[in-house]
């Protein structure tokens, strides 16, 4: 048994008319915390517990503290979440629905996480969003099952906020004798912190986050997601939110699935930007899901940004 579930992975016509490939969908979003995170956060929780820890911590506001929380209440160990002010109220919301222990604190990320790391005494593990080694192991069995049904992509594409989706994926391929699938590692401009390290050749730091994609709000892509890259055959490619945001809502009506921006910055390479698929004849995208949108704040975004546009 795991926290996680294996996740179907379907063929879909709607994208692959719009990018005139074959496109397969890892259904990700179809994890019941609603994103891939559950994979590594739910093996990293599991082995935290075999180590005797008594509570799990986590900083994030994200998909990551909503899958700690779901891992807590199904191993039956408390969990502390402590998010900035900022943090929305359907965030807020979607944690405490996992009996969490829900802490506001602070205007900005990095004091929700200072008083995050305060609290931890001997018998608490934090679970980082994207920087464990044993969070890219849980994240990789996701190309396992790939594999097992079959599908052999000619390349993967994927979002990128700090990484850990990027280095699990590529020790799933690795582990799958896969080491020639390259990986498009897709980010919504203002979050694109991976393209720019990957240009500049050193792990760029962001001044500031700019993009509506707050699942890709990491400011620097952790050491080892820069490594694999000089490593592994990565390209990457950056979209911008209206384009994410109108990737979602075509999602929605195609396959009558909801996902955040951050996703659907990785979908609109199918819908609108095929020609960064290079001559890959079969495509992989992880749908990496994402709670955190409605349909009424797509719809609010998909205005605005039209307007700025
Ligand atoms: C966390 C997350 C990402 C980015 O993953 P990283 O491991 O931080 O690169 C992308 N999409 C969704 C929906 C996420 O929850």
């Amino acid at each position: 048994m795991t926290l996680h579930i294996p996740t179907p992975c379907i063929e879909s016509h709607a994208l692959g008319q719009a990018s005139g490939r074959r496109v397969w969908l890892k259904l990700e979003n179809l994890q019941p915390p609603g994103s891939f995170k559950i994979r590594g956060i739910g093996a990293a929780c599991e082995e935290h517990a075999r180590r005797g820890k008594r509570r799990f911590v986590s900083s994030s506001g994200g998909n990551a503290g909503i899958a700690v929380a779901y891992a807590g209440r199904r191993l039956g160990i408390p969990v502390t979440v402590v998010v900035p002010e900022t943090t929305t109220e359907r965030a807020r919301a979607l944690i405490r629905a996992e009996q969490a222990e829900l802490i506001v604190h602070g205007k900005a990320w990095h004091e929700a996480n200072a008083l995050a790391q305060s609290l931890l005494g001997e018998n608490d593990a934090f679970l980082h969003p994207f920087d464990d080694p044993l969070l890219w192991q849980g994240h990789a069995s996701l190309v396992d099952e790939v594999a097992q049904a079959g599908i052999r992509p000619d390349v993967v594409v994927l979002s990128v906020g700090g990484g850990g989706l990027y280095a699990g994926v590529v020790e799933g391929l690795r582990r799958n004798g896969w080491n020639d699938v390259p990986v498009i590692a897709v980010e919504t401009l203002g979050a694109d912190a991976f393209a720019q390290s990957l240009a500049q050749g050193y792990r760029v730091e962001l001044a500031a986050i700019t993009s509506i994609a707050t699942s890709l709000a990491a400011k620097q892509v952790c050491a080892q997601a820069f490594a694999l890259a000089q490593q592994h055959a990565t390209r990457s490619a950056t979209v911008s939110d209206l384009a994410a945001v109108s990737a979602c809502g075509r999602f929605l009506d195609d396959h009558r699935m909801l996902v955040e921006p951050a996703c659907g910055a990785s979908l609109a390479l199918g819908y609108g930007h095929a020609d960064a698929l290079g001559d890959a004849e079969n495509v992989l995208i992880i749908v990496c899901g994402g709670v955190t949108a409605t349909v009424d704040q797509l719809r609010q975004w998909r205005q605005e940004l039209s307007e700025e546009a």
